[in-house]
């Protein structure tokens, strides 16, 4: 059978991480870990795809340096994807992006760009980018967040990149469905990773977030992760341009 090959953005820690894992373990042949800063824990997570089989290909961008990262991050996973003689890319899982917790009253030009940049502007690039080089009955996955519908008054900048993300993910599912790519975003509530290491380890905090989920506990990575590792697997293949809670059954 032929070796797939995929990109996952944001893969040095938290979900990114769980995702390229579990893309591994799906048996997915070369995967792309990609990070902004954390280079040795991007490698760290390399064995680990390894350890389940898959050829790890670690390759830094940094999203805040605007649409320039896009291209040159398109451009570097090409080439490897040809060293590997291998033909197109099947699996891209846009996930990396950061918090910028703001309210409407603290909003400064600044953070709202940024966030507008990391978690909107770069991964539509790097998916114009690399469009052309999906293969046939390809699969795109954006991670979103909860914050896409749930009013989160804290978070205006950022409720607006991953609304914006999935409005784009929608359009751009019915462009690539004719050539029978899927295009999906997942929409996580709070899971346990560094992007909530500011609050979640307040006392209460966990206890709170686990109220809130029907299951009763906070989410892992992994949780996330496995939905993702569906949405890229011949299973979801009727499933497109949709938007898939990942939130444990968050009670709003
Ligand atoms: P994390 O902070 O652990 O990981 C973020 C990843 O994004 C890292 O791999 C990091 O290298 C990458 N990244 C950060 N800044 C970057 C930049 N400037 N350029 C390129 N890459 C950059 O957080 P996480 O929770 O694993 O977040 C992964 C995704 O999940 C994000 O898009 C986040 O918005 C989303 N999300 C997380 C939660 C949560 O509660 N953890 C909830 C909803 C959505």
């Amino acid at each position: 059978m032929r070796r797939r090959t995929a990109l996952v953005t944001g893969a040095s820690r938290g979900i990114g991480a769980a995702i390229a894992v579990a893309l591994a373990r799906q048996g997915v042949g070369v995967v792309g870990i990609h990070y902004a800063a954390d280079a040795a824990a991007a490698q760290a997570v390399a064995r680990e795809v390894e350890r389940h089989g898959a050829a790890p290909v670690v390759l830094q961008a940094d999203f805040s340096e605007g649409a320039a990262a896009a291209a040159s991050l398109a451009d570097a996973w090409r080439k490897e994807v040809q060293r590997h003689g291998l033909g197109g890319t099947d699996v891209l899982v846009s996930n990396a992006g950061i918090n910028g917790a703001q309210a409407l009253d603290e909003l400064t030009g600044d953070v709202v760009g940024r966030v507008l940049t990391v978690n909107l502007a770069v991964p539509l690039m790097l998916l114009h980018h690399l469009s052309p080089h999906l293969s046939e009955g390809a699969r795109v996955i954006g991670v979103s967040s909860g914050y896409a519908r749930i009013a989160a008054p804290t978070h205006v900048a950022y409720s607006a990149a991953k609304a914006g993300l999935e409005a784009a993910f929608t359009a751009v599912a019915v462009e690539l469905g004719k050539r029978s790519i899927t295009v999906n975003t997942v929409r996580p509530g709070v899971i346990d990773t560094d992007i909530n290491a500011e609050w979640i380890d307040e006392p209460g905090a966990r206890e709170a977030v686990a109220a809130e989920s029907a299951l009763g506990r906070v989410g892992q990575p992994r949780d996330v992760a496995d939905i993702v590792a569906f949405l890229a697997g011949e299973s979801s293949r009727w499933i497109t341009g949709q938007s898939l809670d990942a939130t444990g059954g968050v009670r709003l």
